[in-house]
């Protein structure tokens, strides 16, 4: 069952890191089979709470593997060896994030969110934040989220509310965020805010907003939702709170870019997600249709059923390579924005009809909580819609598209 490893060794890899990268793909794959996978339906029953003192709790397993990931290096995938990181390529960590959705869609969010804020801190940060941050992300002492959408501005991000005032040697932010993901985890986050809100899009500022030791940042909130239950999504309100002047992340005025970069790289994320919720289903209903037996025989002996193990192996094959090529284009530094929209809009809606068919073939079976799928189904349901909606990833591809020349040579 090596369909990843196969797919990543013909991207151009040299042969020592092609010898890497299987060695990671193997210590993630075994921590997802004894860490993550066993407990992924018990930590969706219990899922998140959120107490009247504001303590979020997580399932018990979660915070073992969050202490798991740290301790094998893996929550610094993605950073430089500089700043205590492993430095792989973005390709690599983007088939982990598959692996992890595979073993756990929850859990998969605390790895993914660690790899973006490593990221564009290291893109965007002052060197000052660098050291600061990124070494205590790579051990796994800090936790990576984003704070950016807001109850008025979801896919126009440009409209936000919440201030952002210079107060001397620091700044002061107020305002709401909400749908944060890795609430009562994360206290290292990328934030967007407006320091200047007459310029609109254009007075928009991103920093590292770091929690710890500013009380006026409070999770109010957590939601109840269809899917991702082991992952708290909060809503987040900021009161007077502190982010220091080398926080800032990129040039003031500058943020909408810096997020645009964010999205883009976190969308070749979710490509890799939808590929891992989809392959769980799958290899769940190939499993059930071999075992399963009606009018006397197997029901994989159906034609109709081999064709459905077909098209959905097929589409998530052709999903994997959409974001693993993506992911390499960012690799190589070349513009990778369309291709990550591609992977994002392709992946999550593969993830949707894979785990559905899934589903399908295991009959009134896979309505029921004990088969794993119906958690798949609802957990790959979030995938076209956050790090931009899949109607804002048609609207980046048609414009990039309408930019070209087809004309006939
Ligand atoms: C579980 C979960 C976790 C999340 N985690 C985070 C997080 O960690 N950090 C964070 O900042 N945000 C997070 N989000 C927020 C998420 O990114 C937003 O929900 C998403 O961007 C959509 O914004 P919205 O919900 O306000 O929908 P809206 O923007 O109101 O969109 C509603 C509908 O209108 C469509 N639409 C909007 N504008 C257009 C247009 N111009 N053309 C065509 N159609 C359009 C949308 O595609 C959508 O179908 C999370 C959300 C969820 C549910």
């Amino acid at each position: 069952m090596k369909d990843l490893y196969q797919v990543l060794s013909t991207l151009g890899f040299t042969k020592e890191e092609s010898e890497e990268n299987e060695m990671i793909l193997d210590l993630v794959d075994e921590i997802c089979k004894k860490e993550i996978e066993p407990y992924a339906q018990e930590m969706d029953e219990i899922g998140c709470s959120h107490d009247k003192t504001g303590k979020i709790t997580y399932p018990p397993q979660a915070y073992k593997i969050l202490k798991k990931l740290g301790e094998s290096d893996l929550m610094g995938l993605a950073i430089p060896e500089k700043y205590e990181g492993v430095g792989l390529s973005f390709a690599l960590v983007n088939a982990c994030y598959e692996r992890f959705s595979r073993a756990d869609a929850s859990t998969s969010l605390l790895f993914g969110l660690q790899n973006s804020s490593s990221d564009v801190i290291e893109h965007f940060g002052t060197e000052e934040a660098k050291e600061q941050y990124l070494p205590k992300l790579a051990r796994g002492e800090k936790y990576g989220g984003l704070l950016f959408t807001e109850p008025g501005s979801g896919s126009d991000l440009g409209s936000l509310k919440t201030k952002v005032v210079d107060n001397g040697d620091h700044f002061l932010v107020n305002g709401s965020k909400n749908f944060i993901s890795n609430s009562g985890i994360a206290d290292t986050y990328l934030f967007l805010g407006s320091t200047d809100p007459e310029q609109k899009s254009k007075g928009l500022t991103a920093f590292i907003l770091d929690t710890e030791n500013n009380p006026g940042f409070k999770v109010a909130r957590i939601e109840e939702k269809l899917g991702l239950h082991g992952n708290a999504t909060g809503e987040v309100t900021l009161q007077d709170v502190v982010i220091p002047k080398e926080n800032v992340l990129g040039k003031m005025g500058k943020g909408f870019s810096v997020v645009l970069y964010e999205l883009s790289a976190a969308r070749i994320g979710i490509g890799a997600q939808g590929v891992g919720i989809a392959d769980a289903a799958y290899r769940k209903a190939v499993n059930y249709v071999k075992s399963r037996k009606q009018f006397g025989r197997p029901i994989e002996s159906f034609q109709v059923t081999q064709f459905k193990m077909a098209d959905m192996f097929t589409k998530i094959h052709t999903a994997r390579i959409a974001y693993l090529i993506a992911a390499r284009m960012k690799d190589k530094n070349q513009d990778f924005a369309e291709y990550a929209s591609i992977a994002k809009l392709y992946g999550s809606e593969i993830s949707q009809e894979v785990t559905y068919e899934a589903i399908q073939m295991h009959g009134g079976y896979g309505y029921v909580k004990e088969y794993d799928v119906e958690r798949y189904y609802r957990d790959a349901r979030i995938t076209p819609i956050y790090e931009g909606t899949n109607e804002v990833q048609r609207i980046v591809i048609s414009r990039a598209e309408m930019a070209k020349n087809y004309a006939p040579e």
